[in-house]
C-alpha cells in the first residue's frame, strides 16, 4: 500500500536511509501492523538538514522566488494533496483512531485549504515597505524568510499540524525538515508523494520520521534556523530550553485543560448536544483544545450532570472507518494505559462516575475507552489539573459567573475554552475574561483565518491567520 515505505524523502528524491531501524505502525482499532517506515538516525537528519539548507541558500532558489511563483507551487501542492485525500484520510484514521468523518475534514481537507489560503495571502505581496524615516531619508522595511525550519508534530492530527507550519512557512520562503511522530508516520509518505508530484524544488521539504531523540537532535542542529513544535508541554519545555541556549526562534503549540462554562441561562437541550460533544470529546478526546473541564452552575448542577452523562452514554463507539461512529479507539496501547490511569485516579480521589469508566465490552481488538464523565470533581484534583488526552470529562460546580471565570482560569494551561449560554452578549463578557488563546461561543470550531495558540503552559506564539506568516519571517531595515 505504501510503495515508498523503505525510503526517506530527502532532497527531492526517495533515498535509502542510513538507519537500519524501522518504525512499525500499529492500527488503533485492529492492533494489526499497518506498515513501517525507516526510523531516521542522526546521519539521515544531517542529510535532510543539508538538503533544506542548500535549497534555502541557493541564490536563485525558493526564498528568492517571487511570492507569486511560490504561490503557484503551493496551489499545485494543494491539488496533489486533494488527489490523495482519501488515502491520507484512511491512513490517519487507521493509525490514530480519529473518526473518518472528522478526519476527512481535519486531515483530508484542511491542509489544502491552508495552502490555498497562504498562497492567496502572499501572491501579490512584495514583503517590502518603504517608510519615511525620522532622519529625512526613506527606510525599506523587509520581511525576509527566516531560513530552515525544523517542524515537529504529534500523532493526533499529523497532516493538519504539519500544514499549520509548512503552509505559512513555504509561503514566506522557508525550507523544511519535517519530523513526524512514530505513531503516525505512514501518512507522511503520502504527503511526500504529493510534494514530489507538485514539483517543489529539491530540498524545500524533507521528511525524517523518528522518535524523541531524533527530534531533539533536529532541534539542536546547527543547520536549523527556526523550530516549530506541536506536542506535549513536557517535550515543549525541553525544546524551548534547547532553543533558548542557541537563541533560536521557536513556536510551541502544547497541551491544554480547557473549560466549558455552562451558564445558568443555557438551554440544555440545545447546548449539551452535538456541538458540545465536538467541543469536549472531538477525536476521541485526543484534541489539545478539548474543553474537558465542564463548569456547571450550582443552581442547575444536577440537570447539567444528567445532560452531559446522557450525551456521553448515547455516543456511538465503534470502528473509526464507519461514518456512523462518533467515538473511535485511542491511538495506542500506551495512550489507553495513560487514560485508564487517570480514570483510576479520578475514582481513587472520590469523584462520582456518571458515565463510562472502563473499556467497552464489545470490542476484542482496538484501544477503546468508553466516553467517561466524572461529577463532583474539585478543580484541585489531578483529573482536573492534568491533560488526559482521552474521552474523559470532569464536571466542576461553581456559584456565580465570577466563580466560573476564576475556576476556568485556575489552570496551568490556557489553550481553548467554550461558553454555553442563551445570551450571546453575556457569553462574550465571560469569553473576554478567560486567560486562554481561543474561546468558542456555543460551539468550538477552530477558524483558520484567526490566530490559534495558547498562553501559560499551552505554548508560545500562534498558528493560523495572516499572523502565522510572521513565524517564518524576520524584519530587515535598509536605511537609504
Ligand atoms: P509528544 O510531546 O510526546 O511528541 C510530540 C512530537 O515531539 C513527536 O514527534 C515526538 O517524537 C517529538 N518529541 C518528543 N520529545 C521531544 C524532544 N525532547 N525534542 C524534540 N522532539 C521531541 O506529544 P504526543 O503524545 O505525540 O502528542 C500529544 C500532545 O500534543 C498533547 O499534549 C497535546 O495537547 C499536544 N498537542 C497540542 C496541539 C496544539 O496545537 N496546542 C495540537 C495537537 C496536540
Amino acid at each position: 500500500m505504501y510503495p515508498h515505505q523503505d525510503s526517506l524523502f530527502i532532497g527531492g528524491a526517495w533515498v535509502t536511509p542510513h538507519a537500519q531501524e524501522k518504525i512499525t505502525v500499529i492500527g488503533s482499532s485492529t492492533e494489526a501492523v499497518l506498515g513501517s517506515v525507516p526510523h531516521g538516525d542522526e546521519k539521515d537528519m544531517d542529510a535532510a538538514v543539508a538538503a533544506a539548507r542548500a535549497a534555502f541558500d541557493d541564490p536563485d532558489g525558493w526564498p528568492a522566488w517571487s511570492p507569486a511563483r511560490r504561490a503557484e507551487a503551493l496551489y499545485r501542492l494543494a491539488d496533489a494533496l486533494d488527489r490523495r485525500k482519501e488515502d491520507i484520510t484512511r491512513t490517519v484514521t487507521a493509525q490514530n483512531g480519529m473518526t473518518i468523518t472528522v478526519c476527512e475534514q481535519v486531515e483530508g481537507m484542511l491542509p489544502g485549504t491552508l495552502l490555498r489560503y497562504y498562497a492567496g495571502l502572499v501572491r501579490d505581496e512584495s514583503f517590502e515597505e518603504v517608510r519615511q524615516g525620522m532622519l529625512g531619508s526613506p527606510v525599506h522595511v523587509r520581511r525576509e524568510p527566516l531560513g530552515v525550519v525544523a517542524a515537529i508534530v504529534p500523532w493526533n492530527a499529523p497532516q493538519l499540524l504539519s500544514a499549520t507550519k509548512y503552509a505559512p512557512g513555504l509561503a514566506a520562503g522557508c525550507t523544511f525538515v519535517l519530523k513526524p511522530s512514530p505513531e503516525a508516520a505512514l501518512d507522511s509518505i503520502l504527503f511526500a508523494e504529493a510534494v514530489a508530484e507538485a514539483g517543489l524544488p529539491a530540498g524545500v521539504i524533507n521528511i525524517v520520521p523518528g522518535g524523541r531523540e531524533t527530534g531533539a537532535y533536529l532541534v539542536s542542529h546547527p543547520g536549523v534556523d527556526k523550530v516549530a513544535f506541536t506536542g506535549s508541554t513536557a517535550a515543549g519545555r525541553r525544546v524551548a530550553e534547547a532553543c533558548a541556549s542557541r537563541l533560536r526562534p521557536v513556536t510551541l503549540e502544547l497541551g491544554g485543560k480547557s473549560a466549558a462554562i455552562v451558564l445558568d441561562d443555557a438551554d440544555l437541550d440545545t447546548a449539551i448536544a452535538e456541538p458540545f460533544f465536538f467541543a469536549t470529546m472531538l477525536a476521541n478526546g485526543q484534541a489539545c483544545f478539548a474543553s474537558t473541564r465542564v463548569l456547571a452552575p450550582q443552581s442547575r448542577y444536577d440537570e447539567v450532570v444528567d445532560a452531559v452523562a446522557t450525551l456521553a452514554k448515547g455516543l456511538t463507539v465503534g470502528d473509526p472507518m464507519d461514518p456512523a461512529t462518533q467515538v473511535g479507539p485511542l491511538a495506542s496501547a500506551r495512550q489507553r494505559d495513560r487514560v485508564e490511569g487517570y480514570i483510576e485516579k479520578g475514582k481513587a480521589e472520590g469523584s462520582r462516575l456518571v458515565a463510562g469508566g472502563s473499556r467497552p465490552a464489545e470490542f476484542s481488538h482496538g484501544y477503546y475507552v468508553a466516553p467517561t464523565v466524572f461529577a463532583d470533581v474539585d478543580n484541585s484534583q489531578v483529573i482536573a489539573r492534568e491533560e488526559i488526552f482521552g474521552p474523559v470529562l470532569s464536571i466542576i460546580g461553581y456559584t456565580d459567573e465570577t466563580d466560573a471565570v476564576r475556576i476556568a482560569n485556575d489552570s496551568e494551561f490556557g489553550l481553548g475554552g467554550s461558553v454555553w449560554t442563551a445570551d450571546e452578549e453575556r457569553g462574550m463578557r465571560v469569553a473576554r475574561q478567560l486567560r486562554t488563546g481561543t474561546v468558542g461561543l456555543n460551539h468550538y470550531t477552530v477558524d483558520p483565518a484567526a490566530p490559534f495558540g495558547g498562553v501559560k503552559s499551552s505554548g508560545l506564539g500562534r498558528e493560523f491567520g495572516p499572523e502565522a506568516l510572521l513565524n517564518y519571517q524576520q524584519l530587515k531595515s535598509i536605511y537609504r
